[in-house]
């Protein structure tokens, strides 16, 4: 999982800052790298590193940064390892310097086939990652095969299957699209004339915007000096050919902040109905309701405001500890749970507990939780999960473990209870999730039920004989409204 962020001053304002605060806000979708790439109108210039935004980017970084486009990412390794070289944006040089530059937020089904056939014709590849794979193949269809840019998105669309959100920089002009599925999210923010993309809307409401709207599954945005120009022109795409979208529920149900609206939806909404859901599976009443903090906060007061029974953070989460998942072995990420949960004394005491949390994917966090809350005295732990059981690895994104490596995939649910030591277990049920989200047919649920919406790797073949390019650019026009 990684976040993207764009922006792009109309009145020639350095930007840098803007991208990062964008950035700085989409820190939970990845922890491992950042980086930011800036364009003064000639050439585009480029920091990144592993780290924190906000150590990243110090006030020097950032003034070594001038020009008034810039795009930047977040990153968590789901393709490739946890090494600078696969830290994004990437910038791509031609003769004419370094003038192209790219960040996305995805994963790439087809990358093997598409890496070789541009290898095949001389393009070269410093890193294993699918942002640089989408900029190659864009700026040798571009500078090699003559296309404009808005064609080469186009036939990527049509030749690079899998997930991705994408900024896409000249010296000139911010480009953003997304795959037809519409994985991942993507938004397009109007600062008082400047345009601003990000992941969630979290990242643009700290830019104050006036509007905010989806970049819709399909659709390329090309940002110049004059005009936003959205093509194909979302009504075309959207209601003269109706088709269902694949968006990713777990972001719904864990990735995206509470904050951020997604897919139609307020984040915490969507979590608090599945907590009323859960709520409804039980016949008992517990003392409280505890979240394992923060990702499962909203869903622990869905069920306790069901219920009726009081809500209480239970669990003290030591915000500096990040992410304990994104963590990439799992030494780190068996020390940092210990470091990052403490019970609070004496809450737990001879109570009868519901825990909360958004999901189990291979047991090991909550299994050492629920020992900490018996630990602290808690009478009776039931848990309860708000999402179904994660058995099949995500291609589109989000960094699930190798299948084996799933607890729902070599446990009943009798010995994942047993295992993680709990008085009773329930999942939320895939109809139940279905119901909690508008327009369920949009939605993956592949980890949950395995129904990939892409074929299987090896039976994508690149048939060259019948690709071609879309429609031509749709006049200019604002497409913001
Ligand atoms: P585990 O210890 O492997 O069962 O981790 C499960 C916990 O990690 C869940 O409670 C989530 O809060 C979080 N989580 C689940 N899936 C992911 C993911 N793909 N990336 C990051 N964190 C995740």
């Amino acid at each position: 999982m990684c976040g993207v962020a764009g922006y792009f001053s109309r009145s020639g304002a350095n930007v840098a800052g803007q991208v990062m605060l964008g950035l700085y806000s989409e820190q939970h979708r990845g922890q491992e790298s950042c980086g930011i790439a800036v364009s003064d109108g000639r050439i585009i210039r480029l920091h990144k590193s592993m780290g924190y935004v906000k150590e990243v980017f110090s006030p020097e970084v950032l003034r070594d940064l001038p020009g008034y486009i810039a795009i930047g990412q977040v990153r968590y390794p789901t393709r490739g390892s946890s090494v600078i070289r696969n830290a994004q944006p990437y910038v791509i040089e031609t003769l004419g310097g370094p003038i192209y530059s790219v960040a996305s937020n995805g994963d790439i089904v087809n990358y093997e086939e598409i890496a070789e056939w541009l290898q095949s014709r001389g393009v070269h590849f410093s890193s294993s990652n699918d942002g640089e794979l989408i900029g190659r193949f864009l700026v040798y269809h571009h500078e090699r095969e003559g296309l404009t840019i808005p064609d080469a998105i186009r036939l990527l669309m049509k030749r690079v299957k899998g997930a991705y959100s994408t900024v896409f920089m000249t010296p000139h002009c911010l480009y953003t699209f997304r795959d037809e599925f519409g994985f991942r999210p993507l938004f397009l923010g109007e600062i008082e004339g400047d345009m601003a993309v990000a992941s969630e809307t979290c990242a643009l409401d700290i830019l104050r915007p006036q509007h905010i709207r989806e970049v819709k599954p399909g659709e390329i945005i090309q940002i110049t000096q004059e005009k936003v120009i959205s093509s194909p022109k979302p009504d075309v795409l959207f209601h003269d050919e109706p088709r269902e979208f694949r968006h990713c529920v777990f972001e719904l149900i864990y990735f995206a902040r509470p904050d951020s609206s997604q897919f139609n939806e307020y984040v915490y909404n969507v979590r608090n109905r599945i907590g009323e859901k859960l709520a409804s599976y039980d016949d008992f009443n517990a003392d409280a309701v505890v979240p394992v903090p923060d990702s499962a906060n909203f869903i622990a007061m869905g069920y306790a405001s069901a219920k009726k029974i009081p809500f209480n953070f239970g669990l003290i989460r030591n915000h500096y500890v990040g992410r304990t998942f994104i963590r990439p072995d799992q030494y780190l990420r068996d020390e940092s749970v210990r470091q990052k949960f403490n019970p609070l004394k004496d809450f737990f005491t001879d109570k009868k507990i519901v825990v909360v949390d958004d999901s189990i994917v291979r047991g090991t966090t909550i299994r050492k939780i629920i020992r900490m809350i018996r630990g602290a005295g808690a009478k009776e732990v039931h848990l309860r999960i708000g999402s179904p059981p994660v058995k099949h690895s995500c291609y589109y994104g989000i960094d699930t473990p190798r299948r084996e490596e799933l607890i729902a995939n070599n446990m009943t649910l009798e010995e994942i209870k047993a295992y993680v030591e709990v008085d009773s277990l329930k999942y939320l049920k895939i109809d139940d999730l279905k119901e909690c989200v508008k327009e369920p047919w949009n939605f993956c649920y592949a980890c949950f039920d395995g129904k990939y919406p892409i074929p299987k790797i090896n039976e994508l073949k690149i048939d060259e004989q019948n690709v071609t390019v879309g429609p031509e650019n749709s006049n200019g026009e604002n497409s913001f409204q």
